[in-house]
């Protein structure tokens, strides 16, 4: 059964924060209790056990207990306890908890908010704090030293041709041995011979390290824009009033500044921070800057070991921490006195979790603000849709940050057409004798470039010229990238990967790579400016264990004189000795077929723009394009940003899409596609039936965009509806959906693509 409704009609009320407060200390001592504990079991929220004598004194609502399942034994989180006639009836004798894992509690405020998320995204209270709590918490496992591989300082001279080619496509970062095995195809026996040939080393221990990313000690004065800001949101933060505040700040303006300022504020009152940052990448270099002002900074992000994460969240529950920085899942950080919630780059899609439970985090940070009555500040250089209509409604109140403080100016931008460029060179180059001229001049100076391409590996399509034959995944309906360090065709989709081959298995053609991507890139800016230092960062290059701080370290260190990446160089980073910003294929992804498509592109060249001219010397910013009058493209490069936001949000309103209205999309699928098929037709009938009245728009069900992943075939409906409240109101009516053997059915809530 794939449920729909809501499923704890009583525990989740208007006034739900309120029951959460249960606690054991009501009931005297010796009073029999029936406790309701979620575990990560889908289609349930809570099942209840007897509370035994033995243990009353250790359950509270947040405890980690284990119980009997069948027969089975599992663990979960207590949510409710109650005398026994409160509880709901039940037809066996209830049974004994069997006993609590010590020294966990999850605050009350987190299960609130939690509970709050599994109603509205539509999944089990447990399997949301499931994803919401480290696994070795509820294990409480310590942390294991891992074993980790790394590149040997001094690569071995007597490696065969095939090992040297191992060891030189392995990313920056120690990895473990089953990604190593997944990156290089190698057998695990192979990656022991190099290791016992001193080419990689092994690493044991991994106590929670971070490179250090050098940061310029910031001591500055406010402008008055910044002031501003600050003020208005310290207000709020004193009034404990649970304002949410967008805060456009056009990039480099200094919003970082803002949220260290009222950081220290807000740490000063005796209260704690959160900072939600979207990736990964983006967390080395704030890192530093947040720890220059405030140590007791908790990082917190998928980097970490589920073991190391486990610790920091034992030492933020133990109150060890003032502020904590880290990916979506950092705002269930077991926080006692939260003040003030930020979302940076608020904007960003990886604020979306694309599992279950498929919650956003901004916009569970903004229910947090409010459940706990603190206010939040969500900031953006390019605002989501979402969070411009909220400032233009008047739900958020907009903060703006128009100049960049101190000498820095926006740079100047131009746009490159490639099509005209082709005509008049009369070849095929990827990179026009602008982009070149600029880069040359650039490295003279002595100063660094960001080169920008949105694909990764060698070439996204190898075929054969003869017989048209592609390299396809084996599981999905997908070209394989050829990925040339590593000699091998990837899927980017599922992970398959198999040895490339350079003839056409069915006519032993030569076969081609067409298109480009950043390995192949970093190649051609070689070979144009020769002495070039090119630095690569994409998921090749920064996988491993801090692979992203490392890379960004040894750019900072002046060892590159250019960064080549994908959107990955866009986000964040700020070097000031870049001057130069190049994006070639900036238009590739206008013509998805996703109704955000203009608005991630113009997002991506608007931040990857930002990226110039942070310093005191003036930045340039090149965009190649086969149609460089594109309304996107055009509104990030000149900064008329606000043309493009009026533009936008009227077409979402003629179509009816966010953030005008909610939307669902259902994606069916399984390895029948007849079954598939089925299912989605019927389920989207049940959803027709119900919703009559309710003046939604169904779309579908269609294949999705993506028809075949991992062996699985897709459909997909997407229900437009006056308000996001509808949506909730259908789902309520649907209840639930029917079975459909070997079918998976998932819902997505405001989902962040349609692909
Ligand atoms: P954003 O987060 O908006 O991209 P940052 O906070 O990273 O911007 O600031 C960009 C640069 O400007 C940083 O190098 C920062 O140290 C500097 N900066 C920020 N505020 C000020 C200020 N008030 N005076 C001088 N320099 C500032
Ligand atoms: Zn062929
Ligand atoms: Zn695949």
């Amino acid at each position: 059964m794939v449920r729909a409704a809501a499923a704890l009609p009583r525990l989740v009320n208007a006034d739900f924060a309120g029951s959460w407060a249960t606690e054991r200390s009501r009931y005297a001592l010796g009073m029999p209790l029936v406790a309701e504990v979620a575990v990560d079991v889908p289609g349930h929220d809570a099942f209840t056990w007897r509370v035994p004598d033995a243990l009353c004194s250790e359950v509270a609502v947040g405890a980690c207990v284990i119980a009997p399942l069948g027969r089975r034994e599992v663990r979960g989180f207590v949510v409710r306890l109650a005398p026994p006639d409160a509880a709901p009836p039940c037809r066996a004798p209830l049974k004994d908890l069997i006993a609590v894992v010590p020294g966990v509690r999850v605050p009350n405020q987190v299960i609130a908010l939690v509970a709050w998320g599994a109603r509205y995204y539509r999944c089990a209270l447990g399997e949301f704090l499931a994803a919401a709590v480290p696994a070795s918490v509820r294990t409480g496992r310590e942390p294991q030293p891992e074993r980790r591989l790394v590149r040997a300082s001094e690569i071995p001279a007597n490696l065969t041709p095939r090992q040297r080619q191992v060891v030189a496509s392995l990313p920056e970062g120690p990895l473990s041995w089953a990604d190593a095995m997944a990156l290089t195809g190698c057998s695990r026996s192979l990656l022991q011979r190099l290791v016992a040939c001193g080419a990689l080393r092994e690493l044991l221990e991994s106590p929670i390290h971070e490179v250090a990313v050098p940061v310029p000690p910031e001591r500055h004065q406010l402008t008055e824009e910044q002031q501003a800001a600050v003020v208005a949101v310290w207000e709020a933060c004193r009034a404990r009033v649970s304002t949410t505040f967008l805060l456009f700040g056009v990039t480099g303006s200094g919003k970082t500044l803002v949220y260290l300022e009222l950081a220290e504020r807000v740490i000063a009152a005796g209260r704690q921070v959160l900072l939600l940052v979207p990736e990964i990448g983006l967390t080395p270099q704030l890192a530093a800057r947040v720890r220059a002002r405030i140590p007791r900074t908790a990082v917190w992000h998928s980097g970490f070991t589920d073991g190391e994460r486990a610790e920091i969240w034992r030492t933020c529950a133990a109150d060890g921490y003032d502020l904590v920085l880290g990916t979506r899942s950092a705002l269930f950080a077991p926080l006692s006195r939260p003040g003030l919630i930020i979302v940076d780059e608020e904007h960003d899609p990886s604020y979306k979790q694309e599992a279950v439970p498929r919650y956003h985090a901004r916009d569970l940070a903004v229910v947090y603000g409010q459940q706990l009555a603190v206010p939040v500040l969500l900031g953006s250089a390019t605002p989501s849709l979402e969070s411009v209509h909220n400032g233009r409604s008047g739900r958020y109140r907009v903060l703006k940050l128009l100049h960049r403080p101190g000498k820095a100016t926006l740079p100047a931008a131009e746009a490159v057409d490639m099509r005209r460029e082709r005509r008049e060179t009369g070849a095929a180059h990827e990179l026009s004798r602008r982009l070149l001229a600029a880069l040359r001049e650039t490295v003279q100076r002595g100063e660094q470039a960001i080169i920008l391409l949105n694909r990764r590996g060698w070439s996204p399509v190898v075929s054969c010229q003869d017989c048209g034959w592609t390299a396809m995944c084996r599981r999905c309906d997908i070209a394989l990238t050829y990925h040339r360090l590593a000699a091998r065709w990837r899927c980017h989709y599922c992970g398959f990967s198999e040895a490339s081959a350079a003839q056409c298995p069915l006519c032993s053609a030569a076969l081609s790579a067409q298109g480009l991507g950043t390995e192949q890139l970093e190649a051609l800016l070689c070979e144009a400016v020769p002495g070039l230092r090119t630095l690569r960062a994409d998921a090749d290059t920064t996988a491993g264990r801090q692979g992203h701080a490392r890379l960004l370290a040894r750019f900072a260190a002046g060892e590159a004189d250019v960064l080549v990446g994908t959107q990955m160089v866009a986000k964040g980073l700020d070097f000031p000795r870049v001057t130069l910003v190049g994006v070639l294929h900036a238009d590739r992804c206008l013509h998805a077929p996703d109704f955000r498509a203009a608005e991630r592109t113009f997002q991506l060249i608007a931040q990857v723009a930002g990226r110039a001219g942070r310093g005191e010397r003036p930045g340039l910013v090149i965009v190649q394009a086969w149609d460089p009058a594109a309304a996107p493209l055009v509104a990030a490069l000149t900064g008329r940003f606000k043309a493009f936001y009026d533009a936008e949000l009227a077409l979402r309103a003629e179509y009816g899409y966010p953030p005008h209205g909610g939307l669902l999309r259902i994606v069916w699928s399984g390895r029948d596609e007849a079954r598939v098929r089925a299912a989605a037709e019927a389920d989207t009938a049940q959803l027709l039936g119900v919703g009559r009245d309710l003046g939604l728009t169904v779309l579908g069900p269609h294949p999705c965009a993506l028809a075949l992943l991992n062996e699985r075939h897709r459909w997909h409906t997407l229900v437009k509806a006056p308000a996001r409240a509808t949506i909730q109101r259908l789902l309520d009516a649907v209840g639930s959906f029917a079975r459909h053997g070997g079918v998976h059915t998932a819902l997505d809530i405001d989902p962040q693509h349609t692909l």
